[in-house]
């Protein structure tokens, strides 16, 4: 009779298809891609108080003004003259 083989390759075709999709699994797992950082993320989020008027501002997009060594941020132009002029 082929009624046998048949149902024992139909076995034998579901186990090895959820075997393949177990592995498949693990390995998409494995090379999940790493959530990298944007270029420069640790400088970019990190925050700076604007000396002149008390805002935090992103140093990446804030405006810098270097003395004595030292970097300042600003919210904007108006408050880096006045702290360059003060
Ligand atoms: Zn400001």
């Amino acid at each position: 009779m082929f009624g046998g083989w048949l149902v024992r390759l139909l076995i034998a075709v579901l186990i090895i298809r959820a075997l393949w999709g177990f592995f498949a699994g693990i390995f998409a797992g494995a090379s999940e891609p790493r959530r990298r950082p944007k270029s420069g993320a640790g400088k970019s989020f990190a925050l700076a108080r604007d000396p002149v008027c008390g805002t935090y501002v992103q140093q990446s997009r804030a405006l810098e003004a270097r003395t004595g060594g030292q970097v300042h941020y600003f919210c904007s132009e108006k408050c880096r003259r006045t702290f360059m002029e003060g």
